[in-house]
């Protein structure tokens, strides 16, 4: 049995995966975006009382706790974080003894790891959102601290692994940064030249961590930066929509 470094468990997400999803965060980050709304995932250790070690059991046991609202919404586990990946021998575990109880499952990663982790989970995975911050590899390693090209040669692998996972693209709309016409183009094209891709989840910048980062003591990056109107969002969308049509 593993141990892993959780930040927070929470229940009865509906934004995480179908159904009723418990989500498993955990601590750890191989980027640090700009715009994070969660930095107390960013470090791979226990700070200023953010994350617990908890092994595998402990965190089913958790999970199962919700087994009866998975069972009538179609829900499950999802793992999130931080990035799940740089604890993928756990991740893999919690995945695969939901399966063995049939509990659904779902990863949003960074997919900023090398696809030997990757690899590890995708067996036991039933949807993974796979997270693109930005297409230019210059400007995604200025606001992420890491270039692409990994990102998406692993977004490319996991297409063409097996046709039964639910791959969705998650895309984080931060007005200034990653919205113009140039970037969402580049977008869209490579999300058309995936072998397979159950859509795109544009979603709205928000401020929401913009509090947490005063408690670690670190500067926000983005003070200027607004959330996106409601027109802002479904004008974007009918653009992306040139090139892939489930845009959610
Ligand atoms: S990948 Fe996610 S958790 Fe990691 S720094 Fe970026 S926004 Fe934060």
């Amino acid at each position: 049995m593993r141990s892993g470094i959780v930040l927070r468990i929470e229940k009865s997400s509906l934004h995480d995966g179908d159904g009723l999803r418990t989500v498993v965060f955990l601590k750890g980050c191989s980027l640090h975006c700009s715009w994070c709304s969660t930095p107390e995932s960013q470090s791979p250790v226990i700070e200023q009382g953010y994350g617990k070690i908890m092994t595998s059991e402990q965190v089913m046991q958790e999970v199962t706790k919700d087994e009866v609202f998975f069972f009538h919404s179609g829900g499950g586990l999802t793992v999130s974080g931080g990035e799940p990946l740089l604890q993928a021998d756990f991740v893999a575990e919690l995945l695969q003894e939901s399966h063995h109880r049939s509990i659904n499952t779902a990863m949003e990663s960074s997919m900023c790891l090398h696809f030997d982790e990757v690899i590890k989970v995708l067996p036991h995975l039933d949807t993974l959102f796979a997270d693109i911050k930005h297409m230019d590899a210059n400007k995604h390693k200025d606001y992420c601290g890491k270039d692409n090209t990994m990102i998406l040669d692993n977004i490319r692998r996991a297409a063409a692994w097996k046709s039964s996972l639910k791959l969705i693209a998650r895309v984080p709309l931060i007005p200034g940064v990653n919205d113009d016409d140039e970037n969402m183009r580049s977008l869209g094209e490579f999300c058309a030249s995936l072998q397979h891709l159950d859509g795109v989840e544009l979603l709205p910048y928000h401020r929401l961590g913009v509090g947490t980062y005063a408690k670690l003591g670190r500067r926000y990056l983005l003070p200027t930066v607004k959330t996106p109107s409601a027109e802002v969002m479904i004008e974007r969308k009918m653009f992306l929509r040139q090139y892939i049509d489930n845009i959610i």
